[in-house]
């Protein structure tokens, strides 16, 4: 099974520096790459991650 990157409806990502996060309301749709989120010049990284 592919494990895509990109994100779906209810993944959060958060700032580790400052703690923002952001929720997806819709899947991704994008054909290509990937999109990345970023805050205080950092690359936002997926909250609660659960490796399935
Ligand atoms: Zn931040």
């Amino acid at each position: 099974m592919s494990n895509d990157a990109r994100p779906v409806e209810g993944n959060t990502f958060e700032c580790e520096t400052c703690g923002m996060q952001i929720l997806v309301t819709a899947d991704c749709q994008c054909e290509s790459g990937e999109p990345f989120f970023s805050c205080c010049d950092k690359q936002m990284s997926p909250a609660g991650s659960t490796s399935d």
